[in-house]
């Protein structure tokens, strides 16, 4: 299979999106921050084109994304399209004035790069880099241009796989050269440099892999998230249809179901850190009285105290009960499978002994907290 980035990086967002979009190829309108972006890939492009036989003046940078925007004409509201136009136009001559011509002894060696990466003998994945800069000393930079307004940060651009594919791709095209891509925020003037590890180059191959592997069989759940807020398939997306209520279920008020779960859920989490300092000043109580139990108020505490294995020597362990052809049995680390070997008679006096030399005990306390009636209930019931 052979598949682009951009599908690939569909699939990752959403598989329901790559759907929608790849294999019912449902028709949507192109927003207009695509048009726009692609208006303004296009100025860069002509602007760094290896091929000019004279160095473009800005006067033709800003043309051709003149250009390229009325190329793209579309339906969206007239101040709309005047606030992007004029963006556009801020963001190609602010960018000449600081960057052109290219500085640092680097020549351009290509603008929108094809490339094609082997993933097995399979699948191909290709892509298109926007710029590829060769400096002196054997190095390379991969630019994407980004037009969009929101920043990663330094960590989340390290996670990204847009530029760990683009470096597989120039570690291809230039062996021997060190590589470094760039994100570069045009409206911030701002780059983003990151040098991936091989580990997260290797963990980026096996993503696209599983990602080919799932679309091939038909692997396409939706992955909901922020992302849904400006997806152009929701409406044809199966989460966000009405759903058909079956007649039993027609009374239900399913919005209150919602609000008071999520009333509850927000409340969850000032109760268990209460709870917990709740939990603590009665233990503190109970350590300072020198008792396990305290009663006040109708309620009745109580604590109870329970040995546990808190480490282990391991090998000391396997030592002693492999040759008794029991190690298999608590090969698992549990406490429990080691306390209930100890407590049967599988082992003698002395290996019990063994064992135990090889155990670090602690202790576990767990506070029981009743109504002081039901307490008492139950003490009359047992005795
Ligand atoms: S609306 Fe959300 S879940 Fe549905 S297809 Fe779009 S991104 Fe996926």
């Amino acid at each position: 299979m052979r598949i682009s980035f951009t599908r690939f990086s569909t699939y990752d967002t959403c598989p329901q999106r790559y759907k929608l979009q790849y294999v019912d190829r449902i028709p949507v309108p192109t927003a207009p921050e695509l048009h726009f972006g692609s208006a303004v890939h296009e100025a860069l492009r002509f602007l760094y084109d290896p091929k000019n036989l004279e160095r473009p003046s800005l006067e033709m940078a800003v043309s051709a994304f003149i250009a390229a925007w009325r190329a793209r004409e579309q339906d969206v509201a007239e101040e709309r399209r005047q606030a992007y136009f004029e963006q556009g136009v801020d963001i190609i001559r602010r960018h000449y004035e600081k960057r052109f011509p290219p500085k640092d002894g680097r020549t351009v060696a290509a603008t929108e790069r094809q490339f094609d990466i082997a993933l097995g003998r399979e699948h191909t994945l290709n892509g298109r880099i926007d710029r590829i800069d060769v400096l002196p000393d054997q190095r390379v930079e991969i630019i994407d241009y980004k037009t969009g307004r929101t920043m990663p940060t330094q960590p989340m651009a390290e996670k990204d796989r847009q530029l760990a594919i683009y470096r597989m791709a120039a570690d291809e095209l230039y062996p021997g050269y060190k590589v470094t891509t760039i994100f570069l925020y045009l409206r911030h003037d701002f780059e983003l440099k990151v040098d991936h590890g091989e580990e997260f180059l290797e963990e980026t191959r096996a993503a696209v892999a599983e990602a080919v592997a799932r679309i091939e069989v038909g692997d396409f759940d939706p992955n909901p998230g922020a992302h849904c807020d400006w997806c152009p398939y929701r409406e044809h997306c199966p989460l966000f249809r009405a759903p058909v209520v079956p007649e039993d279920l027609e009374k239900v008020d399913i919005g209150a179901l919602l609000r008071e779960y999520a009333d509850l859920k927000s409340q969850e989490k000032t109760i268990s850190i209460r709870l917990g300092e709740l939990k603590d000043q009665i233990n503190a109580y109970l350590d300072a009285c020198g008792t396990a139990q305290v009663e006040g108020n109708g309620y009745v505490a109580q604590r109870r105290a329970y040995k546990r294995i808190a480490a282990w020597d391991k090998a000391r362990l396997k030592q002693t009960l492999e040759p008794l052809g029991l190690w298999d049995s608590v090969t698992d680390a549990t406490s429990k499978s080691l306390k209930d070997l100890l407590s049967s008679d599988r082992l003698s006096f002395e290996q019990k002994r063994e064992v135990e030399a090889a155990l670090t005990w602690g202790e576990t306390r767990t506070l029981r907290i009743k109504p002081a009636a039901g307490l008492r209930q139950e003490e009359e019931n047992d005795a």
